[in-house]
């Protein structure tokens, strides 16, 4: 943020201390990109094969029916499995990097490039929003697959700023959900925020033969979550290690992969409805069940 922008933020906190107003609403003063807007939907996208973001396919044209469908947002802030950190970390940089975070794909996909600008401001607001954990900037970081492989299809031109939170692993679903509520507000300021995983990730028991198999354990995990959340039966969703046992280790032996998902469920409000979209399997334990919620 430029020091003119960051005295006037100051000065408005300042301003909001003294006289009983949030934080919140002296930060809806600031410039004219940080302006209201209708609220935004939040999105959690099954990403699963990074090839996806460069093949024309069922998964790949939904995200572009999804892009020229959805209210263009100011900003795009992506919660993406494959970014872990050690702290809560949000991206400030101007200019993110495509991040080519796999290994053994076609060289077309490597160099693949998605040069959306970032948003050091709207990560400024990011960080005073999350009051639960301290949430440091990162300049270092960039846009990992989870992320552009989505924006690719979904947003072409690559016009949009977008910024990354990092997502610390060995937290309990229950501080990734609150968080998740607490980015509420970016919504009303046109942001559009996107998890980026897969409802199920176990790459182990991939299946090659390229038949149409579904593991049984896969389909019990997709259809007991996606039951929970038609309840908004959070509690259990939140509870899902110990109410799925072997069934939840079988469907993410490491769970990076479904933690996204619990930011975009804190930040479902009251009578919001979901929406699925490309609710099948890939390769037999990917699921790639996606969810519009507005
Ligand atoms: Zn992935």
């Amino acid at each position: 943020m430029k020091r003119r922008s960051f005295l006037k933020t100051g000065g408005l906190v300042a301003i909001a201390q003294c006289t009983g107003m949030s934080t919140l609403s002296a930060l809806s003063s600031l410039g004219n990109s940080l302006a209201p807007s209708p609220r935004m939907p939040v999105m959690f996208i099954g990403h699963g094969n990074p090839m996806n973001a460069i093949e024309d396919n069922e998964f790949s044209r939904s995200w572009q029916a999804m892009g020229k469908s959805l209210p263009r947002p100011q900003a795009i802030l992506s919660v993406s499995a494959h970014w872990l950190t050690d702290t809560t970390q949000v991206t400030a940089m101007a200019h993110p990097k495509t991040i080519h975070d796999f290994g053994g794909f076609p060289k077309k996909l490597f160099e693949a490039q998605y040069p959306a600008p970032g948003s050091p401001e709207f990560a400024k607001l990011t960080q005073k929003l999350v009051t639960s954990s301290h949430v440091q900037t990162d300049e270092s970081w960039g846009l990992d697959h989870g992320t552009w492989s989505v924006l690719l299809p979904m947003y072409p031109a690559a016009d949009i700023p977008v910024f990354q939170l990092g997502i610390v692993y060995n937290q309990p679903p229950s501080y990734h959900y609150e968080i998740g509520k607490q980015l509420s507000a970016l919504r009303e300021k046109g942001v559009l925020i996107i998890g980026s995983g897969n409802l199920v990730h176990n790459l182990g028991k991939v299946d090659w033969s390229g038949g149409n198999k579904v593991y049984d354990w896969a389909q019990e995990f997709d259809s007991k979550f996606t039951n929970w959340i038609d309840k908004g039966d959070h509690a259990s969703i939140l509870n899902y290690q110990k109410l799925l046992g072997s069934t939840a280790e079988l469907a993410h032996p490491t769970y990076d992969h479904l933690l996204p998902l619990f930011y975009i469920l804190g930040l479902q409000q009251k009578n919001e409805k979901i929406t699925y979209f490309n609710d099948k399997f890939d390769m037999g334990s990917i699921s790639m069940r996606s969810m519009l919620i507005k």
